[in-house]
């Protein structure tokens, strides 16, 4: 029997490479549903490549582009946030593949577990804002949430086998991005474009200046908070500019744990869709030969400053996570816009985490409001940044 996969986000950077990750492991998965926000012509090549059940175009107004184009066939035409939340609890779909990018994965994230789908999770921000209803609501269905990302790959592999036993701490490697080695000054005047260049993984680009500003890492970071259930003095980083380990486990009799792959993220999607069996494919191999050695060493965190605040907003909790996480989505916007520096980045998520109303137990319509008024905050204060 083959595996229906949902693809929410097929047209993103990680979708891109889901599709890829489909198409070669054919005899194990069908495309069931396919969901995109805006790249209709992207789209409509993958319906057209993929013949899945359903399509869905986020934004609306290209729904007759899409309908028209797919006319001919048999795939059925959706159009609309609600048409993509909707369809993540189709009957016929097996797994959820969750690539949205943003706050915008939490809705369908939530309906496709309230119908018992597994996911295998890429989207880190609905984890990020809602990570105790996520996991909750995963617990009360008995559903697994499988992650994609590669260090939340990495760490559940290492956990593989382990059952219940205690974690003492893990360490989450970080490249250090394409700044690694500038000073605070030679920060002040780069640009989107040398953000843009990061020296290990091709990513979508809110993820590349996330990983220029080490927010990615203080994501990253609350989502393993959540999906392993750690506090925050459980979760290390540490800079590893070869991108080799994705990340460790240590665990209480002293023992260490990692997991190790060239950097390409079709393996940890491979992994995520085949759990908890692994497929052969035709990927690149490992040779560490090549590489000579692994290197590691700690964060600046004063010279990264996004760190510093994530482990804040992770320590303090409520709905902390979600203002930084909206304010840093406006931050990131504004700066590929040239409107901000990338140092101004940090400085307007943190002047959000200090004037937001602070909910020490949000609900899921207390996580809507803050990330709306965040957003209006954040960008009334770029103003004056
Ligand atoms: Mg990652």
């Amino acid at each position: 029997m083959k595996k229906k996969v949902a693809v929410f986000g097929s047209t993103g950077s990680i979708g891109v490479q889901a599709l890829q990750v489909l198409a070669f492991q054919k005899e194990h998965f069908e495309v069931e549903v396919l969901t995109a926000f805006q790249n209709a012509d992207l789209l409509i090549q993958q319906a057209l490549v993929f013949h899945p059940n359903v399509v869905v175009i986020g934004d609306d107004k290209l729904y007759k582009k899409v309908s028209s184009a797919l006319e001919h066939t048999d795939v059925k035409v959706y159009a609309g946030a609600e048409a993509v939340w909707q369809v993540a609890q189709m009957e016929s779909i097996d797994l959820v593949f969750m690539a949205i990018l943003g706050f915008e994965a939490l809705k369908p994230l939530l309906a496709a577990l309230e119908n018992k789908k597994p996911i295998a999770l890429a989207n880190k921000e609905s984890l990020v804002v809602a990570g105790d209803l996520i996991t909750e609501k995963a617990r009360e269905k008995r559903t697994p949430v499988i992650p994609v990302d590669s260090e939340h790959s990495a760490i559940f592999q290492c956990l593989m086998g382990e059952f219940d036993n205690p974690i003492e701490k893990v360490v989450l490697t970080a490249s250090g991005g394409p700044f690694l080695r500038k000073t605070v000054d030679e920060l002040k005047g780069v640009s989107p474009e040398e953000a843009m260049r990061h020296p290990n993984w091709k990513m979508g680009s809110k993820t590349t200046i996330d990983s220029a500003s080490l927010m990615n890492k203080g994501l990253e970071a609350i989502e393993a908070k959540w999906l392993f259930g750690l506090n925050a003095s459980q979760i290390e980083i540490v800079i590893h500019p070869q991108s080799i380990v994705h990340s460790m486990v240590y665990f209480v009799d002293g023992s260490v744990k990692a997991q190790l792959s060239p950097t390409d993220m079709r393996i940890p999607i491979q992994f995520a869709l085949s759990y908890p069996e692994r497929y052969g494919n035709q990927l690149e191999r490992l040779d560490l030969t090549q590489h000579g050695r692994l290197d590691f060493e700690a964060p600046d965190i004063k010279k990264f400053r996004n760190l510093a605040l994530a482990f804040e907003a992770m320590g303090k909790g409520g709905n902390l996570p979600c203002i930084m996480n909206a304010a840093n989505e406006i931050a990131v916007r504004a700066f590929l816009r040239k409107q901000i520096g990338f140092l101004q980045i940090s400085l307007l998520v943190e002047k959000c985490m200090e004037k937001l109303p602070f909910i020490q137990r949000p609900t899921l319509d207390d996580y809507f409001e803050t990330n709306r008024l965040c957003r209006t905050k954040a960008n009334e204060f770029i103003i004056n940044i």
